[in-house]
């Protein structure tokens, strides 16, 4: 049994008892006033010779007797009181209580007495009775507020059982508890309520999941810091502007942020709770990042912050490309027009009078000026870029030849080996004049970089649905340093040599376009006096020869 429900039985029993001592004392009350009534109606029909039944207990005592109780009561007045008649009193003559009632007869004191009358000895087997009756009672009223409150409780100890799993998420029992229960309403709401739980738990479950994808995929770097200086919410994009795996578990922000100038912003927009907003380049990853750090105030005077990165190097990497570019191309522009403006003035200066010197210097002008428009050619080919495609049939080896064909002049005159191994059928479509910018420069170079009386070689090699073109030379090579710099725009390894050939140093910076718009991917193997060897492959279809 619960300590309340001892509690209760004690209670409950503590009012049985009161009850049934309040019932005796009413019943007490009434049978004195009853006794009383009773002598008070006896004594209004008693004369002094007057023998009332013996059952009745009453005596008439003459107050001037010799009787027990007319002693008895004589001694029981003796403080000087008299009794008067209409009195009433108490004796106890062989000690058992008399109720006396005073009365005059016939102009004497006479007492009328009767036993004192009890619950027990007027209706001693009523009262038994009542007794068993109120105690059995009572023990049954108990019996079935024990099995009750039994019952009861196992009601609320599935109902409390409930509201346990609701709490922790799991399956709740549906309750066997029948509409007229008293705790009906109450598991009827357990089981409304945990409904509703699982709803709203899935409901944010489902939105959890969608703010945890969207901060994932988020392309700005975004960390939450709390009042306490700890990272509560933090995204992929943040890890790797900074350049390491952020502990997904809540930790000080500083075992993440090392960078001096971001620190210092967050510092002082939890400090003066201000917006700050600043350009940095972060020290580990050294990317460049416009940061804003946003204090966001959550009550009771404590404050978050949230920072939010924006990866600003690739804009500055294009900046920067964009701004070299154009100087390179100032510069590169400048020494041919300087050339042609220095012999154009000397030869105006008076040394056009000299034949010889006039051939030579229209020469180097024409060659300067041939130079610049193949600068200027080439640049205008650079910023056209892949905007427009010509997909088109095309036959591989007659590009191949189109282009030694273009420099067939220099192989002459180098006593060049060429080596063509395309064959013949072998028809494509693609953006041909991408792939023939790409055939034209690799073997323009193949040539110009190459010794006198070396070889060139260049073949094809027919895979599923790509294509590999080979162009091999034997010439002077690339060292393993400078190979991966060469596709740069205006990069030349010697340039001194290049600017002889009429090289502007755009050629493979065209090409690596080219094949970039083509889909495809360049290998370079290269070694520095034996020849380099450049491999385009791209994807393309295969077609039969065009009849
Ligand atoms: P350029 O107009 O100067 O030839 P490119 O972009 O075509 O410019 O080439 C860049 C540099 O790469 C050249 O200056 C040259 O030093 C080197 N290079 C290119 N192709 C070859 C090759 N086949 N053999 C050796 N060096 C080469």
């Amino acid at each position: 049994m619960h300590k309340h429900e001892r509690r209760s039985v004690w209670e409950l029993s503590l009012l049985a008892i009161v009850g049934f001592f309040a019932i005796l004392a009413i019943a007490v009350v009434g049978l004195r006033v009853h006794q009383r009534e009773a002598l008070r109606n006896t004594a209004s029909i008693v004369r002094s010779d007057t023998r009332p039944p013996a059952w009745t207990h009453m005596h008439v005592v003459d107050m001037k007797g010799h009787s027990l109780r007319a002693r008895d009561l004589r001694t029981h007045t003796i403080n000087g009181q008299i009794p008067e008649a209409g009195a009433f009193d108490t004796i106890h003559p062989h000690g058992v209580p008399e109720l006396v009632y005073y009365m005059n007869v016939d102009g004497r004191l006479y007492a009328l007495t009767q036993r004192r009358q009890t619950v027990w000895n007027v209706a001693p087997h009523l009262m038994l009775l009542l007794i068993i009756v109120y105690w059995g009672l009572y023990v049954l009223l108990m019996l079935l507020w024990r099995v009750r409150s039994k019952h009861l409780r196992a009601e609320i100890q599935s109902i409390a059982r409930n509201f346990q799993q609701i709490r922790r998420n799991e399956p709740t029992q549906q309750l066997l508890l029948t509409p007229h229960s008293r705790l009906y309403p109450i598991a009827q709401a357990a089981q409304d309520l945990a409904q509703q739980l699982t709803t709203t738990r899935q409901d944010a479950q489902m939105r959890r999941a969608r703010f945890d994808r969207l901060m994932q995929n988020l392309p700005q770097g975004v960390m939450l810091i709390d009042d306490a200086r700890n990272v509560q919410i933090t995204n992929a994009a943040m890890a790797q502007m900074l350049g390491k795996s952020i502990q997904p578990v809540v930790h000080p922000y500083v075992d993440d942020i090392k960078d001096y100038h971001l620190t210092k912003m967050v510092e002082k927009a939890l400090l003066k709770g201000k917006v700050q907003r600043r350009e940095l380049d972060l020290s580990e990853t050294e990317r460049s990042v416009e940061a804003s750090v946003v204090p966001i105030g959550v009550g009771n005077n404590r404050s978050q912050v949230l920072i939010i990165l924006y990866d600003l190097t690739y804009l500055r990497s294009v900046e920067r490309m964009q701004t070299d570019f154009v100087a390179n191309v100032s510069h590169e522009l400048k020494t041919p027009i300087t050339a042609i403006s220095g012999f154009a003035e000397t030869l105006l200066g008076g040394a056009k009078d000299d034949p010889a010197v006039l051939t030579q210097f229209l020469q180097i002008i024409a060659k300067e000026a041939a130079r610049l428009t193949q600068l200027v050619n080439d640049i205008i080919t650079l910023q056209r870029g892949g905007t427009d495609r010509h997909l088109e049939t095309i036959s591989v080896r007659q590009a191949v030849e189109q282009a030694l064909q273009n420099v067939a002049g220099t192989i002459k005159k180098r006593q060049l080996h060429v080596e063509t191994i395309v064959p013949r059928e072998l028809h494509v479509r693609v953006d041909a004049p991408r792939l023939t910018q790409v055939l034209h420069n690799l073997i323009d170079n193949a040539v110009f970089y190459n010794r006198d009386g070396g070889a060139i070689t260049v073949s094809t090699l027919r895979e599923e649905n790509q294509l590999a073109i080979i162009v091999r030379d034997t010439g002077i090579g690339i060292p393993a340093a400078e190979q991966a710099r060469i596709f740069e725009r205006f990069y030349r390894v010697d340039k001194a040599r290049s600017r002889n050939n009429g090289g502007t140093g755009l050629g493979l910076a065209i090409v690596a376009d080219a094949v970039n718009d083509l889909n495809g991917k360049i290998q370079l193997t290269s070694q520095p006096g034996r020849g380099s060897t450049f491999t385009v492959t791209i994807p393309v279809a295969f077609t039969e020869p065009l009849q």
